[in-house]
């Protein structure tokens, strides 16, 4: 059966001379594997071999769920060329493929989150060279890629007993548990072992998440660093691009 679907490349890889097996994620489809016979040869349809974050209209033959499906048509976008103009940028569309991999199902549809997705990589497509300023859309995308799976994380009160007034008062210690899934208020904090805790700054961005768009550099790092070592948590080992990120950093 034909299936045709608006989708980006989040892992592309060689399977013969001529042939890559590509994943996509696909608007409709959700994240699909396939064979792309012939992308690496000098005369094919596609126009050579496909990229990481190429994306455009896709035309599929399916074979079953758990079988890999057939690229036969791949009408692609302009590409997004600068994503790897710079390093920084490029880490960051990488960790986010990764993490859209790792935590999606083959053939689950996540409509919205294809458009974050896609939105995020057109943004810091156009960013400057700063290695900051990525940072930001990374942690929104983060945030809404949890939420678009279900395991949105609690930040408007502590997760354990409820309470507002001990997460909004920037005079209490707020932390953050992986393993409770949200914000911890100083009563609750010591039945959570795995927490850490977070400054004024980066409780106020998390709990009003308008406030990143204009957070300071230290907090956006405090808060991607928190990000990380929640997915660890929930992979139960650090993603593969983990340490790129916090590298490009300075930790
Ligand atoms: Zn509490």
């Amino acid at each position: 059966m034909l299936n045709k679907d608006f989708a980006i490349c989040v892992q592309a890889s060689d399977f013969s001379e001529t042939s890559q097996v590509l994943t996509f994620f696909g608007k409709q489809s959700g994240k699909l594997r396939c064979i792309a016979k012939g992308t690496k040869r000098q005369k094919s349809s596609f126009d050579g071999p496909v990229e990481i974050f190429a994306y455009g209209d896709i035309v599929f033959a399916s074979t079953g769920e758990d079988k890999l499906s057939t690229l036969t048509e791949f009408q692609q976008k302009k590409p997004l060329a600068g994503l790897a103009a710079n390093l920084t940028t490029l880490h960051c569309a990488m960790f986010t493929a990764e993490l859209l991999n790792k935590f999606t199902k083959d053939y689950d549809p996540h409509p919205q989150l294809f458009d974050s997705f896609l939105q995020f990589l057109q943004d810091i497509n156009h960013l400057q060279n700063n290695k900051y300023a990525p940072l930001p859309l990374l942690i929104l995308f983060q945030l809404s890629l949890l939420k678009e799976i279900g395991i949105q994380p609690v930040l408007n009160h502590c997760v354990n007993c409820k309470t507002r007034d001990a997460i909004r008062d920037t005079q209490y210690e707020v932390y953050f548990s992986s393993q409770a899934n949200g914000l911890v208020c100083r009563d609750c904090e010591a039945a959570f072992p795995d927490k850490v805790k977070l400054s004024a700054g980066s409780v106020k961005c998390l709990t009003s998440l308008k406030l990143i768009a204009g957070a300071d550099e230290k907090t956006l790092k405090e808060i991607e660093k928190v990000l990380i070592y929640h997915f660890t948590g929930l992979l139960g080992r650090p993603p593969k691009m983990a340490g790129y990120i916090l590298k490009s950093q300075g930790r």
